[in-house]
C-alpha cells in the first residue's frame, strides 16, 4: 500500500461521493493506521449542505479521522475557472500534511471537475518541487543550512470513475488502456458490504450512484470488483485529449476539451529535472 507511516495519504476529490469509487483503498489504509486527510473541490449545487454531511458520515464510516477533511466549496461544474485557487490550496495543505502519495479522479473524460482534480494535483505537485529543487540548489551555494526540509515528493495516483473510452454510453470504474501498472484493492465481503452502506449514505445523489453501481448483485453486492489504482506519469500532457473523440463530458456539459486544454497548457511548468 502506498503511504509511509505519519505521512498521509491524500484524496483530492471533485465531488462528494467521488469517495464511493476508493473507498475500500482508503478503509484499508486507515485500518493499517496510516494517516488518511480528504479535500472537496465542490459544494454540491443545491444540497451543499447535505452532501458535506454525506461525506462525513461516509468517511466516519471508513475510518477517516474528521480533522483531516478539508472542503474548498466550489460551486459544481466551476472548478476548472478556479484552478489557481485550488493549486494555491493544494499547495498549502501539502507543505502542512507532507503525503507521501495523493490520490485523484482519473483524467478521462467524465466530468470536467475530475479532471480538473487531477491536473490541479500534477500542478501542485511540479511547482512544489520546482521550488525545492530551486531551494536545494541555492542551499549548495551558500552556507550550509540544517534546518533545510529534505525534497518531498509525493507520488500521484488516480483512480477510475466513469468514461467513455471504447464504450457506447459509460465504461463506469475501469480505467481507460494505459501503459502505466494498474493496482487492485482486493474487495471482500465486509468492503462490499461497506459500499453498500456508502450507497445509502449518498442517497442525494441516488439518481447517478445507484445506477452507475447497479446494485443489482443483490444484498452481498456481489459485481463490486476489486478497486483499482494506478501511479500518473509524471510527463502526462494534459493539452492531449485522454483518448481520441469526444470525451463523455462533452455530450453532457458545456465544457469541451479545448477550454480544459488551454487553461491546463497555461498552468503547467515542464517537469522539474530529477
Ligand atoms: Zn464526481
Amino acid at each position: 500500500m502506498p503511504g509511509t507511516p505519519k505521512t498521509p495519504a491524500l484524496f483530492l476529490f471533485a465531488h462528494h461521493d467521488d469517495e464511493f469509487f476508493i473507498a475500500v483503498t482508503m478503509r484499508r489504509l486507515a485500518a493499517a493506521r496510516l494517516p488518511v486527510a480528504a479535500l472537496w473541490l465542490t459544494r454540491g449545487g443545491l444540497h451543499g449542505d447535505r452532501r458535506e454531511a454525506e461525506s462525513r458520515q461516509a468517511m466516519e464510516l471508513i475510518g477517516v479521522d474528521p480533522s483531516s477533511l478539508h472542503f474548498l466549496r466550489l460551486a459544481d461544474g466551476r472548478s476548472l475557472d478556479n484552478l489557481e485557487d485550488i493549486v494555491e490550496r493544494l499547495m498549502r495543505l501539502m507543505r502542512e500534511l507532507k503525503p507521501a502519495s495523493i490520490f485523484t479522479p482519473a483524467f478521462e473524460g467524465g466530468h470536467p471537475d475530475h479532471d480538473t482534480a487531477q491536473l490541479a494535483a500534477a500542478v501542485a505537485i511540479r511547482r512544489m518541487s520546482k521550488v525545492v529543487s530551486q531551494t536545494a540548489s541555492e542551499n549548495q551555494s551558500g552556507a550550509e543550512n540544517p534546518g533545510a526540509q529534505p525534497i518531498h515528493k509525493p507520488t500521484l495516483y488516480e483512480f477510475p470513475l466513469y468514461n467513455r473510452s471504447g464504450a457506447r454510453l459509460l465504461r463506469v470504474g475501469e480505467f481507460i488502456p494505459g501503459t502505466t501498472e494498474i493496482k487492485q484493492t482486493p474487495v471482500r465481503l465486509q468492503d462490499r458490504l461497506l459500499k453498500r452502506r456508502l450507497a445509502v449514505i449518498f442517497r442525494s445523489q441516488r439518481a447517478i450512484i445507484w445506477p452507475l453501481t447497479g446494485l443489482r448483485g443483490g444484498p452481498m453486492m456481489v459485481h463490486v470488483k476489486d478497486e483499482p489504482y494506478r501511479q500518473v506519469p509524471a510527463s502526462r500532457d494534459y493539452a492531449v485529449r485522454p483518448y481520441p473523440g469526444r470525451l463523455a463530458y462533452e455530450y453532457y456539459t458545456s465544457v469541451r476539451f479545448q477550454h480544459f486544454a488551454g487553461i491546463a497548457a497555461r498552468a503547467i511548468l515542464p517537469p522539474a529535472p530529477p
